[in-house]
């Protein structure tokens, strides 16, 4: 039996000399606000129980861990015809990076990078009227949770500044990897990666993987047990941009992890966690929650290795 309250309580005194380490998401200037002092983590157990410590029922911008939720999306719509549009291989670059895509031929190296999201973005949005409403709807469904919007200031924010992501996309429709409008792609791309959730709700989001591809309130399946083994294994070799190597070594689960310092982590059949620093590690990762989730997988001696 696993001590769930102990450890938890263990990761989070450990964890305080380093929140101030982390360096705040500023390019993002709604961003810049966020207390470096919060830490929220959320357990929740594939037999039912949840386990909380922190700030963790307090919402923040998931950002990039919202791509998980996307690329699940666009695997429901298109199935493998997503792998002649985007990569599936670690790209060992920034997660905004433009030089791999001018070689590669506007093929992102995976769905994670900023590249390949906007793809992702992209594909949903050419099979629905309102793109940025039918997210919505599927987080919630995910999560359990009807309280999830967007932080329209955060998009807001990210759109009149994003010049990077912009260049990205108007480069994707350059190579003819983009059907819709850049500036539709952008605008939905910002907009998914504003919403604004909890620890708890992120964990509750994470829980199909958990439980090979089905929700398991009610049974309902969201991917195929093959989809849901995809998505983690995009989100091992992946999800953590240049830090990948770094991560799996540490905390040995799969991650997707946010520049608003969420990451999303699932040890298959046991637990979805989803912890939560704002201060970041060179890489954009958050520092503090690496960290966590490396004591995670250390003091409950569980990891997919
Ligand atoms: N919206 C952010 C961006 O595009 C997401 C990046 C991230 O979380 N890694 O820059």
């Amino acid at each position: 039996m696993i001590d769930y309250p102990g450890i938890l309580a263990e990761i989070y005194d450990a964890v305080q000399p380093l929140l101030a380490q982390g360096k705040v998401a500023d390019y993002i200037p709604e961003l810049a606000h966020i207390s470096p002092d919060k830490f929220g983590m959320a357990v929740q157990t594939v037999g039912g129980e949840l386990y909380c410590i922190g700030d963790a029922a307090e919402k923040f911008s998931v950002q990039s861990v919202s791509k998980a939720f996307t690329l699940t999306m666009a695997m429901r719509l298109e199935g493998d015809a997503i792998w002649r549009r985007v990569g599936r291989e670690p790209s060992g670059t920034a997660f905004n990076s433009l030089v791999q895509l001018e070689y590669e031929n506007g093929i992102p190296r995976n769905p994670f990078i900023n590249a390949g999201a906007l793809v992702v973005m992209d594909m949903i949005l050419s099979h629905y009227p309102d793109a940025k409403q039918a997210v919505l709807d599927f987080v919630r469904l995910l999560s359990g949770s009807e309280g999830i919007g967007f932080d329209t200031a955060v998009a807001q924010s990210e759109k009149s500044t994003g010049y990077r992501n912009a260049a990205l996309a108007y480069f994707l429709k350059s190579f003819g990897n983009l059907q819709n409008h850049p500036e539709e792609v952008l605008d939905a791309y910002f907009h998914h990666c504003s919403l604004a959730m909890s620890c708890v709700e992120v964990a509750q989001a994470g829980m199909f993987l958990a439980n090979d591809g089905r929700l398991p309130w009610d049974g309902q399946v969201i991917l195929s047990r093959s989809q849901a083994k995809y998505v983690k294994a995009l989100m091992q070799t992946c999800g953590t941009y240049d830090a990948v190597g770094d991560f799996a070594y540490r905390v040995g689960l799969p991650g997707k992890s946010g520049v608003g310092g969420g990451i999303l982590a699932i040890m298959p059949d046991v637990f979805s966690v989803c912890v939560w620093s704002p201060g970041l590690n060179a890489q954009g990762n958050s520092l503090a929650g690496t960290k966590a989730l490396e004591l995670l997988t250390t003091l409950t001696a569980i990891s997919i290795f």
